[in-house]
C-alpha cells in the first residue's frame, strides 16, 4: 500500500512505529556487538577490531560504526545504560560521548553516577561535562600526509601539558640555535620509537634474559620473528597493540622456538587463546574494555 494512501493519523502512528522498531533493533545490535566482541569473533574475519568488523560487513559509515562500538562500550561498563537507553533517557551519541570516561572508572556507583548526569543532556553539554571531570582540552584533529618521497606532513595543535612541554623544550633549544621545530619533534619521536621497539623486543626487561625453553621469548627469536612478520599481527595485519603469541600454547607444551612463536595483535591473541582454552576459561582473564 502506497503511504499517499494513509490518513494523517496513521501516517504518524506509523511512524512512530517504526521508530521504535528502529530504536529496539539498534539496543538489539549493540547487545549483539558485545557478544562479538567478548568473543573477539572479528578476528575470525581478519578485521582485527570490532569496528573494522562492522565497517566491512555492515552497511554503515565510519561515524555511524564509531558511535555504535563506542556506545557499545558504555553498555558493557553500565549495565543500567541499556534501560536507560531503552526508556529514551539518553542518546546513542551520550553514550558514545562517555565510552572513555565509564572505562577508566572502577567504581559501579561512580559509573551509574555520570550515567544519570548525562539524562537529557545534548552531545555538546555530555562533551563539556566529560572535558570537565577528565579536565582535559580538546585538541583540533590532527592531520598527517605521508609522501613518497618518505616525508611526511604533520599538521597538530598541542594542547595542555604537552604544549608547555613543547614551548618549555623550544625556549631552552632555541636559545642555544640548535633546533627547529621538526627538529624537536622529530628528537620526541625517536625517543618514543626507540622506547616502543626496545618494549618489543623485550629489550632491558629481566623476560630476554631467561631461556627458549621458558614462557618468555628471547629477543634473538622475537627478531627473527617481527623479520618474517613485518611487525604486523601474522592473522589480520593490524600493527597496534602487537604480542608475541606460542601456536602451540606454552601451557600445552609449546616451547619459545622461532617456529611456534607468531605475532599477534592482543584481539587476535585472546581470539587464539578463547579457540585453545574455551570462552569460560578465558573469561576470567580477558580485559572487556
Ligand atoms: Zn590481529
Amino acid at each position: 500500500m502506497s503511504l499517499r494512501n494513509l490518513s494523517d493519523e496513521m501516517l504518524i502512528a506509523d511512524t512512530k512505529m517504526w521508530n521504535e522498531k528502529e530504536e529496539h533493533c539498534t539496543r538489539q545490535f549493540l547487545r549483539h556487538i558485545n557478544e562479538v566482541n567478548r568473543r573477539r569473533l572479528f578476528c575470525d574475519d581478519q578485521t582485527g577490531s570490532l569496528f573494522k568488523y562492522i565497517r566491512k560487513n555492515f552497511n554503515k559509515s565510519d561515524s555511524e560504526t564509531s558511535r555504535r562500538v563506542l556506545a557499545a562500550k558504555t553498555l558493557r561498563h553500565v549495565p543500567n545504560a541499556d534501560k536507560a537507553l531503552a526508556k529514551k533517557q539518553v542518546t546513542l551519541t551520550n553514550l558514545a560521548e562517555v565510552s572513555g570516561l565509564v572505562g577508566n572508572i572502577k567504581s559501579s556507583k561512580r559509573k551509574n553516577e555520570i550515567l544519570e548526569s548525562i539524562k537529557g543532556k545534548t552531545q555538546i553539554q555530555t562533551r563539556e561535562m566529560v572535558d570537565k571531570i577528565t579536565g582535559k582540552k580538546r585538541a583540533t584533529r590532527s592531520k598527517s600526509h605521508s609522501h613518497s618521497d618518505g616525508s611526511c606532513r604533520i599538521h597538530l595543535t598541542l594542547v595542555g601539558e604537552a604544549a608547555k612541554d613543547y614551548l618549555f623544550v623550544k625556549e631552552q633549544l632555541s636559545n642555544k640555535g640548535l633546533y627547529r621545530p621538526e627538529e624537536i619533534v622529530g628528537h620526541a619521536i625517536k625517543t618514543t620509537a626507540e622506547s616502543i621497539r626496545k618494549r618489543i623486543m623485550g629489550i632491558g626487561s629481566r623476560k630476554s634474559k631467561v631461556t627458549s625453553n621458558s614462557r618468555y621469548i628471547p629477543a634473538t627469536i622475537k627478531k627473527v620473528v617481527i623479520a618474517r612478520s613485518g611487525n604486523k599481527c601474522e592473522n589480520c595485519g593490524s600493527k597496534y597493540n602487537l604480542q608475541f603469541d606460542h601456536i602451540t600454547p606454552y601451557g600445552t607444551g609449546g616451547e619459545s622456538a622461532i617456529g611456534n612463536v607468531r605475532q599477534l595483535c592482543s584481539n587476535c591473541n585472546t581470539r587464539a587463546a578463547i579457540v585453545a582454552f574455551s570462552q569460560q576459561k578465558m573469561d576470567l582473564f580477558i580485559n572487556q574494555s
